[in-house]
């Protein structure tokens, strides 16, 4: 077979990154996309050589068969037909043009994504408060790690989700991991904590599931789901109690910890394992493994954080990091293990719908002043702040509560909502109420399947641009490959739609690194500086074996900082604040209608939506559809048998699923991964109940029931 890719006149070997996760593995990649060998980078500081089984088989998506190689525009037979690039944007533009002249700029929104390099997220902020001058833009990321963004802001001044190195783990006496289950979705981060081990460290781990990461914890605290505040406020309180807290480092450092030493007091060990169900000695034994290490760390995930109280729930931990003195000094802190790709670089440029680039608010008058100036535009033309992802998609196709039009015409951009969001039968039925959808894509996604055009995209190793990974190191995404024929880069796509929109004056750029040179000049001053990074920086690290920058990087001299707090936090009084945290019950409970509770995750060989992953024939094979775990005694207790087909019943709707039992889940909860769509999305029963500050939806936790049904067979192995 002969590619339809050009393979780069001087391709021997090229260095870019991996498509999935924060870890962001450098990989080498040699022949064409049509026989691509991946390999681990080994001298690479972050992931030294190793990759998943979804890095090693990323290039089968590259010249998959099912990829998009043509616009497709829906014609009056309500199909799917292919079109001309030409033809394909000015419908696109046509249709944004009516809707704002029918309803006003705010009726156009956009949906971005996490995975999208630092040079997208950037461009499509920018679009979309200067070509279309709407409020209305924001991303999937918000339903990744908002929440510890959020604690972290108001807690140490800043978000960067690991404040340190990734080789400071290796040094932790102990370390205390909330709600991750790292073991399966970035594997090669394990070996930090292996090596932790063999440095005589200790790792505890608390999940409501004895994950793969939690059976290689000296602790696991099987929490019941939605208590983790009342977890930390409990081992606060021992190590109050005890003695084990740092009063030096909470007088110099901190504020605001007299009100939680109070709270605290009443967090004794016998009421927190009523509430969170962790006997009272697995309890004591954690908080002396933490308050007696000279060094240790508290990392959360998605599990503490994707809660209607997951601000507050991270806000509880931060207490017990600062309480023991851990902040700033080596081998300690707390940090967020950040999940999708671009997660942390995609939070920073301005696609979230309060922030301008840099990470900064979009209410700040000298944020908007700086940030209009780089832009050229007057700063009064940006518009505010727009909804957050859920209410968003909420919004669409219909008024809003203050009587406007809402969002009638949607660009979606690198998200396959119809799978990822949650309570998605809501925002499929959205999706079908607007006036216009287009969807750029690598593949006819769930979500591309409902719109009016669909743009195909260049993946990976067919685009420039860089990545921060979960550690606040910006990397150079190199391009191996030209993308095929008939497909385009979304920065070209963006470009073209604002010229035709009359804005292309704003939109001339000769490459991408003239968008990360501005890029840089926006966030110059801002908590995320890039103004110090440019491409030629990078790159000339590449070959010192430095690999990567971290911000803050305020100048063309400066280093990048890897390691933060070391001399005081971003905040008014540089000293870190305190929050009093009382637990609270999530938003929807077990009762005698719906008696379990359900929780969602992920799976090896899945990554986010399945898009691309569930279209790789051995990430299709380890498997193939989305499995529902549930406790022997859960089981027996409805006559279910290992493998029969199930559905689950939330409040929100059903989804089928097969069954595995397995010890390794508490009697009281059932797990479902998310990555399938139509009946076997689990996110068909969560709960869009939001955080009150960062919006986040309440996806760890929901009332469920089960009941049998007969078996299904599956229309096609991994695509559903
Ligand atoms: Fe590395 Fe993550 Fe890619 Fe796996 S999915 S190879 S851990 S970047």
């Amino acid at each position: 077979m002969i590619s339809e890719h050009t393979v780069e006149p001087d391709l021997r070997t090229i260095t870019t990154h991996c498509p999935y996760c924060a870890f962001q593995c450098s990989m080498d990649l040699a022949g064409t996309p049509d026989d691509l060998q991946i390999i681990g980078s080994a001298s690479f500081p972050v992931n030294k050589g190793a990759l998943c089984i979804k890095g090693w088989t990323a290039g089968a998506a590259l010249a998959h068969p099912e990829r998009l190689r043509t616009p497709l525009m829906r014609g009056a037979d309500g199909e799917l037909h292919p079109a001309s690039w030409e033809a394909a944007l000015e419908r696109i533009a046509q249709a944004f043009l009516d809707t704002r002249a029918a309803y006003g700029p705010e009726a156009v929104g956009i949906f971005g994504g996490g995975s999208l390099t630092n040079e997208k997220s950037y461009l499509l902020g920018k679009f979309a408060r200067v070509a279309l001058q709407t409020p209305n833009i924001d991303y999937n990321g918000r339903f990744c790690m908002s929440s510890a963004a959020a604690a972290s802001i108001r807690a140490l001044g800043i978000d960067r989700g690991l404040p340190f190195p990734l080789e400071d783990i290796a040094g932790a006496e102990t370390i205390l991991m909330l709600g991750s289950n790292s073991a399966e979705t970035m594997p090669p981060i394990m070996q930090y904590f292996e090596a932790q081990r063999e440095n005589g460290g200790k790792l505890i781990v608390a999940d409501p599931r004895l994950t793969p990461t939690a059976q290689r914890a000296d602790l696991h605290l099987r929490l019941i789901p939605g208590t983790d505040a009342a977890l930390a406020n409990g081992l606060l309180h021992i190590l109050v109690r005890d003695g084990l807290i740092d009063a030096d480092y909470i007088a110099e450092r901190t504020e605001g910890f007299e009100p939680v030493r109070n709270l605290v007091a009443t967090y004794w060990p016998e009421r927190v394992e009523r509430i969170t169900g962790v006997p009272e000695a697995q309890l004591l034994r954690a908080a002396r493994m933490l308050g007696s290490a000279a060094s240790a760390m508290i990392l959360t995930g998605r599990g503490a954080e994707q809660q209607s109280q997951g601000v507050n729930n991270v806000l509880s931990f931060i207490n017990v990091a600062l309480a023991l003195g851990l902040i700033g000094h080596p081998n300690s802190g707390y940090g967020c293990l950040t999940g999708q790709g671009n997660g942390q670089g995609g939070r920073e440029h301005g696609q979230k719908a309060d922030q301008l680039p840099g990470y900064r608010l979009i209410t700040d008058p000298a944020a908007r002043r700086h940030v209009a100036a780089v832009w050229g535009v007057d700063e009064e033309s940006l518009p505010g702040p727009g909804k957050s992802a859920y209410e968003l998609l909420d919004s669409l196709g219909r008024p809003d509560s203050d009587g406007s039009s809402g969002v009638r015409a949607l660009l979606v951009m690198g998200s396959n909502v119809v799978v990822s969001a949650p309570n998605v039968i809501n925002v499929e039925k959205r999706l079908q109420s607007l006036d216009f959808l287009v969807v750029s894509d690598f593949f006819l996604s769930e979500t591309a399947a409902l719109a009016d055009v669909v743009l195909p995209s260049a993946q990976w190793a067919e685009e420039e641009g860089t990545m921060t990974n979960l550690e606040g190191r910006v990397i150079r995404r190199r391009r191996a490959f030209v993308p095929p024929a008939g497909v385009r880069d979304d920065v070209t796509t963006i470009c073209k739609l604002a010229w035709l929109l009359g804005k292309g004056s704003h939109f001339d750029y000769s490459d991408t690194g003239e968008i990360f040179a501005e890029l840089g000049r926006a966030s110059a001053g801002g908590p995320a500086d890039y103004s110090g990074i440019t491409y030629d920086k990078i790159e000339a690290q590449y070959s010192d074996g430095a690999r990567g920058i971290f911000w803050p990087c305020p100048g063309p001299d400066h280093p990048g900082t890897p390691r933060m707090f070391a001399d005081g936090f971003p905040t008014a009084s540089g000293k870190a604040k305190f929050h009093a945290v009382r637990h609270a019950a999530p938003a929807e409970e077990p009762d005698a209608e719906y008696p379990l509770y359900l929780t969602t995750g992920r799976n090896l060989a899945q990554y986010q939506s399945g898009t691309q992953t569930r279209r790789i024939a051995e990430l299709s094979e380890m498997t193939p559809m989305p499995l529902a775990e549930m406790h022997p005694l859960t089981a027996q207790r409805y006559g279910i048998g290992d493998g029969d087909p199930v559905r689950v019943c939330t409040r929100r709707g059903a989804a089928d699923f097969t069954v595995k039992i397995t010890r390794n889940i508490r009697e009281d909860t059932i797990f479902a991964p998310f990555h399938w769509g139509g009946m076997q999305a689990v996110n068909r029963l969560t709960n869009p109940a939001l955080d009150p500050t960062s919006r986040m939806p309440e996806f760890k936790i929901c009332a469920a029931r089960i009941e049998t049904i007969s078996p299904v067979i599956p229309a096609k192995a991994g695509i559903q």
